[in-house]
């Protein structure tokens, strides 16, 4: 993984650093992006741990992680940012609209960061390339290399606990689209937005630079949605290379009422949490929906999303026909909301979304459909096939060569064959005996709780396999940061002078995989999609050997849906004894802390 081109490794401990320096440290986090902010957050709150035992490594220039790697015209988040937007209880922020741009998301980072005194505790543009779990002396070997101006220097770090934040939305995925590379005019990926390119800057957007170019942007996913009515705004001529259609409903943003934020949003101890899980309960389609829906917007009405996320209901007879029902009638919604926007019959059929729902990551904009009434804006479609090349000049596809100066990648991001935390972290992870995490799930996932596994002892990862999920992302961080902070410091809390070891007990993780599978029936919905982002690029093969069936029910997520999983976590923790973990305090004195 590599920094941005601008990069610069920043903080001050950086000055400290020789090369191939070796520390020890207590807790190393791997990604500073919101996961990691709230793992180290709520390991400061147990009380046993500062910010000195904990060092974040991240190979992207700054905190953010997602948000500090993009900067495209029109960035931001589509769940509401009263509850996407971590802590906003603890820091007091009150978000200045609805949804809010990328830019403010950023500084929120920034205000949790300062809040925790965590600014000095990380080691930016330092990209980890393998773990190496060290039975004799108890802890992690972390190697790492930094991108300085001056080069690459290489860094090895040992310790006590890893947790792993590395994700791989961070990672741009290019297509494979033959002749990329004879492309003689400007090309670059959105995630990695060029403003030397099309002029602007993230905080002030105004793309003078295209005012005289044609510009073609490849894919129509989410973040294209958001980019594509900047880009109609300002270039001369745009083309949008469409495989297939996002399904784009309403977004209704609006600026946040400081009053009703004080007097309604804002109430009472723990309304945060309130607000996140009342939004869980429309997406999952609890029995009991609370009487208000609190978000109430178009993401908390997209009910049918139960059949991907999972939910209380999913597993009873005939539940995913249901939800094929509501699917199709919200399908049909958006649709009809296409032809009312779109002026052009030809161009608003091809923008009409065919597939169910719950297959690809809904978007929510209300100037997306409209760009396609200007007249400099044109809809090239692909009849699901992608464009056939690049050539130098352009963009080939329907045996037409568009001709433009400017090629624009919205083709999200590298997850397929990212199927382990390694994998998804872009890194190496050898665990006892020498036994890579590969190798390990071999036969199948195994974790206890989705978010640690047997033969890797003291390290940490987000599931998302036999986890809990839901469409708000930060929450579902959050509530690994709190299972985790609890593991840690209760295993930690008599360690005295030994080192402590916790992994889980091979009973322990069978007995969680059986639960996974069990209630992986709960998902077949996601039997009908295509390979793609939102299921993992899993290939749900109808002619899968029994083996093979079994193998794909234990790496799914929680089928009952993520509020039971919470549920579960927290009667564990309540119980204490930390049943399924093997703790072990061994008499190896601690000599370098
Ligand atoms: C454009 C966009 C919009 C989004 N909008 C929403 C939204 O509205 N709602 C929502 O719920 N989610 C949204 N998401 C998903 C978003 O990624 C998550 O909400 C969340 O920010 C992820 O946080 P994270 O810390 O898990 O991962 P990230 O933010 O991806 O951070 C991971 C960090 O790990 C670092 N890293 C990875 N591998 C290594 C390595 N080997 N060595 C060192 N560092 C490494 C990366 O550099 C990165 O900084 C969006 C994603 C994108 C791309």
């Amino acid at each position: 993984m590599y920094p941005r081109k601008d990069s610069n490794p920043g903080t001050s401990m950086f000055s400290l650093l020789n090369d191939s320096y070796i520390d020890h440290q207590r807790i190393i986090i791997v990604g500073a992006g919101f996961g990691g902010l709230l793992n180290a957050v709520r390991l400061l709150q147990t009380g046993n741990f500062g910010p000195k035992d904990i060092l974040f490594l991240d190979a992207a220039s700054g905190f953010g992680g997602t948000w500090c790697w993009n900067e495209y015209p029109g960035l931001m988040c589509d769940i509401e940012s009263y509850i996407y937007m971590p802590l906003l209880e603890e820091t007091g922020y009150m978000p200045s609209h609805k949804y809010v741009s990328g830019v403010e998301i950023k500084e929120h980072v920034y205000r949790i960061v300062r809040m925790y005194g965590l600014y000095h505790r990380a080691l930016l543009c330092t990209s980890v390339n393998s773990l190496v779990w060290d039975e004799d002396e108890m802890n992690w070997t972390v190697k790492a290399v930094q991108h300085r101006h001056q080069g690459i220097f290489p860094l090895t770090f040992t310790a006590d606990f890893v947790i792993l934040t590395a994700n791989p939305v961070s990672i741009p995925k290019l297509p494979n689209i033959d002749g990329i590379s004879d492309f003689q005019g400007k090309k670059f990926h959105m995630e990695r937005w060029d403003y030397k390119v099309t002029g602007g800057s993230a905080d002030l957007p105004v793309l003078q630079k295209l005012r005289d170019k044609k510009v073609a942007i490849i894919g129509t996913g989410a973040t294209a949605v958001q980019v594509v009515p900047h880009l109609a705004e300002w270039s001369q001529k745009l083309y949008v290379f469409q495989r297939t259609p996002s399904a784009v409903d309403r977004r209704d943003n609006c600026p946040t009422d400081a009053q009703w934020w004080a007097e309604t949003v804002s109430q009472g101890p723990g309304w945060q949490t309130k607000r996140m899980e009342n939004f869980n309960d429309f997406v999952s389609n609890a029995p009991n929906l609370p009487d208000v829906d609190l978000v109430n917007d178009e993401w908390s009405r997209a009910h049918s999303y139960s059949a991907l996320f999972g939910g209380p209901q999913n597993r009873n007879p005939g539940y995913l026909k249901e939800m094929e029902m509501v699917d199709l009638l919200r399908q049909d919604k958006i649709r009809n909301r296409v032809s009312q926007v779109v002026e052009r019959k030809k161009t608003a059929d091809l923008l009409k979304p065919w597939y169910s729902g719950w297959c690809k990551r809904p978007c929510f904009h209300d100037e997306y459909l409209q760009a396609f009434n200007n007249p400099n804006v044109e809809l090239i479609d692909t009849n699901g096939k992608g464009v056939v090349c690049v050539t130098q000049k352009g963009v080939v596809t329907n045996q037409i060569e568009y001709e433009v100066d400017v090629l624009i990648f919205a083709t999200g991001n590298n997850v397929t064959d990212r199927k382990t935390p390694d994998a998804r972290s872009d890194m190496f992870i050898s665990g006892r005996g020498q036994k890579s995490m590969r190798m390990a799930w071999r036969d199948g996932v195994a974790t206890l709780h989705g978010l640690t596994t047997r033969g890797f002892p003291n390290l940490f990862f987000p599931g998302p396999n036999q986890a809990g999920i839901t469409a708000n992302y930060t929450y579902f961080l959050d509530q690994m940061a709190q299972h985790v902070a609890y593991i840690i410091s209760s295993a930690t809390k008599e360690q005295g002078p030994y080192k402590v070891t916790v992994e889980p007990s091979i009973e322990g993780q069978e007995a969680w995989s059986r639960e996974v599978m069990m209630r992986a029936d709960g998902l077949a919905g996601m039997a009908n999609c295509a390979p793609g982002y939102f299921n993992m690029e899993e290939d749900f093969d109808q002619s899968k050997v029994p083996e093979e069936v079994l193998k794909a029910a234990r790496a799914k997520h929680w089928g009952e849906g993520v509020m039971d999983w919470v549920k579960i976590l927290e009667d564990w923790r309540e119980k204490g004894g930390m049943k399924g973990l093997e703790v072990k305090r061994l008499k190896k004195i601690i000599t370098n802390e």
